[in-house]
């Protein structure tokens, strides 16, 4: 992999169907076997209150940060594979549960607006489980294109409905 052309991509791991924490786990271990990729870190697990319909079980978020020369439509291709291999089942319920969910968070400085791919992920600066474990893992300098500061988000934060996993 030449390192001229990786790109530090960030994404959000969610689950909350058939044992969330172990599949988290090894969506991490997946991760750091992507191709043309390498695992930097992923912060703690977190436990968390679901968005959207409130009649689901608690969900599991991490945040993983990569090195890749894969595209960005090419990784979302592998992430949306792994959660095929997770038995993800898409139903009409938006936000419903789900045994593995890989939002691709940040590309580089890349902001993509297409109907299958929007970068930055556009909720990630109005969830507390996405700001919390990013905020363990990238720089609070760093810029969310078009958005701000992390640290500008991570002021504001409500801390209720969360909580870190030792
Ligand atoms: P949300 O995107 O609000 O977190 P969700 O994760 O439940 O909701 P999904 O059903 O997993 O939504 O994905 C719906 C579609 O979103 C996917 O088919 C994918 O093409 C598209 N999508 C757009 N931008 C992204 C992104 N940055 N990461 C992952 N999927 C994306
Ligand atoms: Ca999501
Ligand atoms: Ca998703």
């Amino acid at each position: 992999m030449s390192s001229v052309d990786a790109v530090t991509a960030y994404i959000g791991l969610g689950s909350n169907l058939e044992d969330p924490k172990q599949q988290v786990q090894t969506a991490l271990q997946e991760l750091s076997a992507l191709s043309n990729s390498y695992l930097l870190c992923h912060s703690s697990l977190y436990k968390s209150l679901p968005v959207g319909p409130q009649h689901q079980p608690e969900y599991i978020n991490a945040v993983a940060t990569i090195l890749t020369t894969l595209d960005p439509y090419q990784l979302l291709d592998h992430l949306q594979a792994l959660e095929q291999v997770h038995g993800r089942v898409r139903d009409e319920v938006r936000w419903g549960s789900r045994t593995l969910d890989l939002d691709l968070l940040l590309y580089g400085d890349s902001v993509i607006n297409t109907p299958r791919l929007q970068i930055p992920h556009p909720e990630m600066a109005n969830r507390t489980f996405v700001l919390l474990p990013l905020s363990e893992i990238a720089p609070r300098e760093m810029e969310i294109p078009c958005k701000g500061v992390l640290k500008s988000f991570l002021e504001g934060l409500l801390e209720g409905g969360i909580e870190r996993l030792e």
